[in-house]
């Protein structure tokens, strides 16, 4: 028994009983918009963007990256659903700022177990056999927040499947504030 498993599902057990009129929520989301934002788990962004369910899209990855894949909800999101306004939020103190593709590489070759970090970097201590698949997936890691959110807007702009007219908005959200903060330029 896992119990994680007995918490997740005694937390559903409660939610449902007072699941109420969110029982006939339509599926577009009612305040078309969508968020491209960073899975870290400090980050809520129901709670830190004001959200309800049925509100708005909320497409996750690690660092919140503009990846084929998040392209790829983006455009369903738009063309599909109807969001015709987006954010892309990165944050501070991003675990995506921790390593690098090489680093990556190594440290899955070595092993699939989960590595350990400290002031000299991240290393593995696991038993292996690990793999080299690794080596050849772009991670998408990020050496500056306000660059990698830049680009992450830069790339959805000007990808051919998203309309000129949709507003892409980028932010830095702060984990020591709660606050986010707008990436011009
Ligand atoms: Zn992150």
């Amino acid at each position: 028994m896992s119990k994680i498993k007995d918490e997740v599902l005694a937390a559903n057990e409660a939610y449902a009983a007072d699941f109420g009129d969110k029982a006939n929520l339509p599926m577009p989301p009612g305040r078309g918009f969508a968020i491209l934002t960073c899975m870290d788990a400090r980050l809520d962004p129901a709670k830190y963007a004001g959200l309800a369910e049925g509100d708005a899209h909320v497409i996750r990855n690690a660092g919140g990256r503009a990846s084929d894949d998040a392209i790829r909800s983006l455009v369903i999101s738009h063309k599909l659903l109807g969001t015709n306004e987006w954010f892309v939020i990165h944050h501070t103190d991003c675990g995506m700022e921790t390593f690098t593709n090489e680093v990556m590489g190594d440290l899955l070759s070595s092993s699939l177990d989960t590595a350990t970090v400290d002031e000299s970097g991240w290393h593995d201590t696991g038993a292996g056999p690990g793999s080299e698949e690794g080596r050849y997936i772009n991670w998408l890691t990020i050496s500056d927040q306000a660059k990698s959110v830049r680009a992450d807007v830069a790339r959805i702009k000007g990808h051919p499947l998203v309309p000129k007219d949709v507003p892409v908005h980028g932010y830095i959200y702060d984990c020591k504030t709660g606050k986010l903060v707008e990436v011009t330029g």
